[in-house]
């Protein structure tokens, strides 16, 4: 019995499922999660000491790559001074500054410690700041945990078939429009009906839990006029595309500008930070100066925003992006390329420092699309890239990472392997 197998047997006896998260369990994917000792740069080492190239990257935060010297001299450094104080700091007003200054749409900036405290913080905001109730989000996207947010979402509950959680109160769900990614028609119906009642629409501005699905010609700017129109607050999660696919994620991308913005995952360059955030005449209804509760015992803690601060100051390097760009492209080309040449229907597409692959010919627009492919095929090919050395996320339904520390030899080596895997597959 492997070392893995070992320590999934004992994990399950007293962890639900062996797991602290659910798609970590491998349950859609079949065989043992790998119980990692330790990772650096684009490399993580299970219990059995086998190496991998991870495009997990802790599902999002490694944009540098684990254990980057940097990070892990400023934690290192802080937590010397102590661990958390539950009291203000100067990193809290660094980093705050930070966000402001390279996301305009943001004025101010509550911190948090994940992106499901973030999106529901968000959420209660867009309620009380003005006094509605409903909220639309769109199918296959995923905000987190909070329960109003557990509707049709897409990241482990769509990767386990279960999109709405049991546990829900019909009430909460009776609030929450889920309406079609790229729909605007839907949008506009959804307004004619309650428009006097909505409150926000939370969207993915890049869906990164359905797999990667882009937004259409026009779905960003039509939400963006609809919520105008309406007097409702447009929020961008990205949660996941913050300082991912860019240096001033979606809304950089595309000159979009959200009333909340919420962050999580690179901002805390692997320790628990998020963030949410926006226009300050929205933002100054948390208390202590407005109505809308919203606190945390670790929020703010001086470990993790070293880490995040640190990150953030290494992402404004001249041509981070320009790198991770190119080499998300040339690994989801060359993957395109090797499928193609073994006659394996797939195909792939990037945005900055994520990608998508899909088991069919044209890239999805739509959460029907992307659940249309072959995942059987996926699963063949997840286990056959593992066994070579190359650790992907165990879900077809789940965006990759790529890290500044994914440099050409990486990736090479990555396309290497799956030339042999898709060979194996047809
Ligand atoms: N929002 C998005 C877009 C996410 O991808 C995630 C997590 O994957 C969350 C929110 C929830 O963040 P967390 O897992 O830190 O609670």
């Amino acid at each position: 019995m492997s070392r893995n197998d070992q320590l999934f047997e004992r994990a399950s006896r007293t962890i639900p499922g062996g797991v602290n998260s659910p798609v970590r369990a491998f349950r859609s994917v079949g065989g043992t999660p790998r119980f990692i000792q330790r990772a650096h740069g684009p490399y993580v080492w299970d219990a059995d000491d086998t190496r991998y190239i991870d495009y997990v990257g802790s599902w999002g935060p490694a944009i540098l790559g684990h254990a980057h010297p940097e990070i892990v001299r400023v934690v290192q450094e802080a937590a010397v001074h102590g661990l958390s104080f539950g009291a203000p700091t100067e990193g809290e007003i660094e980093i705050a500054e930070v966000i402001a200054a390279r996301l305009p749409s943001i004025e101010k900036v509550r911190l948090v410690s994940s992106g499901t405290e973030a999106t529901m913080s968000a959420i209660r905001l867009a309620r009380g700041h003005t006094g509605r109730n409903k909220i639309i989000k769109f199918e296959g996207c995923y905000h987190g945990h909070a329960d109003s947010l557990l509707v049709k979402a897409g990241s482990g509950m769509l990767t386990f078939g279960n999109p709405t959680s049991s546990g829900v109160p019909e009430e909460f769900i009776r609030h929450t429009l889920v309406l079609n990614y790229n729909d605007l028609a839907s949008v506009e119906a959804a307004f004619a009906t309650h428009g006097d009642d909505i409150a926000c629409i939370i969207v993915e501005p890049i869906a990164g839990n359905m797999n990667l699905v882009k937004p259409a010609a026009g779905f960003l700017e039509g939400l963006r006029t609809l919520c105008t129109r309406h007097g409702a607050l447009l929020i961008f999660d990205e949660v996941m595309t913050g300082f991912r696919v860019g240096p001033q994620g979606v809304q950089g991308l595309t000159g979009i500008t959200p009333d909340l913005t919420t962050l999580a995952k690179v901002i805390g360059g692997g320790m628990p930070v998020g963030a949410f955030g926006g226009r300050a005449d929205i933002m100054d209804n948390v208390a202590p100066l407005g109505g809308v509760y919203q606190a945390g015992t670790l929020s703010g803690n001086p470990v993790a925003v070293a880490a995040g601060l640190a990150t953030l100051e290494l992402l404004a390097k001249p041509g981070f992006y320009e790198f991770l760009s190119r080499q998300s492209a040339t690994l989801a080309n060359g993957l395109t390329e090797r499928a193609r040449a073994a006659g394996v229907s797939f195909c792939a597409d990037h945005v900055g420092g994520m990608f998508g692959l899909y088991f069919r010919d044209a890239v999805p627009t739509t959460l029907d699309e992307a659940a249309d492919s072959d995942i059987e095929t996926f699963k063949r090919f997840f286990h056959a890239m593992l066994d070579k050395g190359v650790y992907l996320a165990p879900s077809a339904f789940e965006a990759g990472f790529v890290s500044a520390a994914h440099d050409d030899a990486v990736i090479q080596e990555t396309l290497d392997a799956a030339e042999q895997v898709f060979a194996q597959l047809k």
